[in-house]
């Protein structure tokens, strides 16, 4: 009965005194999109597009992605869909554009970097969405992974502009990008905190390695300190600070980036009621006070102890 009644909270997320934040949706194929548009989630914050790509030995063409994609944007009608390009590599290999033989995967030619070796498989994809959005109607965001300087952020905005992409975004999961996320900022419109690889990146730990979960908890505080850094920059120059790694999908740290100042929360549909009842039942000023908290923890358990200790009894 309480996930019922939780279930038909349908309102946008927002914190008890009506401050915004999205709540969005992670997704990986079209059909995901027209499941998750049938939820109360006010659309889709992470399109991992390297789903299209798997199991096959050639790059879908320009017209079968643009399909793909156009699909998913007509599913989501008027609301926000934030396309992530191809993130091949290390965790996500794919057999014609990743080295199998790389010796350090994670720390090779993936996600973005794979422009240096193939411009093509990226452009092809710009091409598929500047077409998909001509196709559905309404404009996708669109926004690389694993990008690391400025430079970076610059040359992938120039070329998603070139292909009629108007609102262009990076992920910030490369504790460079966070900590220089001001400088990438100022080179395009919004960014994503994907807080898997950022855990895994600032650690210097194996995100598929189970038995080091404690240090690739997002909770650590030298995550957190990352995190923290990006949404300032955000603040200060007045752009869209997201998250769409797991770490969205925890309420207690949802309270946590909200009040780092986090404007978007993306996570798997099923999450997103949960989410959305501690945020209610929080103020913005509520929130900072549980951030500072957490900030200011020696450890991911102390930090997780002393958000607890601060959360309105209804939670
Ligand atoms: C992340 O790294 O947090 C993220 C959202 O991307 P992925 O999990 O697809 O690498
Ligand atoms: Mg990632």
């Amino acid at each position: 009965q309480a996930e019922d009644a939780l279930a038909a909270d349908e309102a946008p997320g927002a914190t008890a005194d009506g401050h915004a934040v999205q709540l969005l949706a992670n997704i990986g194929t079209p059909q995901d999109a027209e499941r998750v548009a049938g939820t109360a989630v006010e659309g889709v914050g992470l399109f991992r597009t390297e789903v299209l790509f798997l199991e096959r030995t050639t790059a879908p063409t320009r017209d079968e992605q643009a399909r793909a994609y156009a699909q998913a944007l007509a599913a989501m009608g008027e609301r926000k869909v934030v396309v992530r390009t191809l993130d091949a590599g290390a965790d996500k290999p794919l057999a014609f554009a990743t080295q199998p033989d790389e010796e350090n995967p994670a720390l090779g030619v993936r996600g973005y970097r794979l422009v240096r070796r193939d411009p093509e498989l990226l452009d092809v994809q710009l091409a598929a969405l500047g077409a998909a959005q001509s196709e559905a109607g309404t404009p996708p965001w669109v926004m690389a992974p694993m990008v690391s300087t400025a430079a970076e952020a610059r040359d992938f905005a120039a070329r998603a502009r070139a292909h009629g992409i108007a609102t262009v975004g990076v992920m910030v999961e490369v504790p460079a990008a966070a900590l220089r996320a001001r400088e990438i900022l100022a080179e395009v419109d919004f960014v994503s905190l994907g807080t898997n690889d950022l855990a895994q990146y600032t650690m210097a730990t194996d995100r598929l390695r189970g038995e080091l979960a404690d240090l690739l908890d997002p909770w650590q505080p030298a995550v957190l300190d990352l995190v923290d850094a990006t949404a300032r920059a955000g603040q200060e120059l007045h752009k869209p600070v997201g998250v769409c790694g797991e770490s969205a999908s925890d309420p207690l740290l949802a309270l946590v980036l909200v009040g780092l100042g986090v404007t978007s929360l993306s996570m798997s549909a099923g999450a997103v009621p949960a989410v959305r009842y501690a945020l209610r039942h929080h103020t913005r000023a509520q929130c900072a006070t549980i951030a500072a908290a957490a900030l200011a923890a020696p450890s991911a358990e102390a930090a997780r102890a002393a958000v607890v200790a601060l959360l309105v009894p209804e939670v």
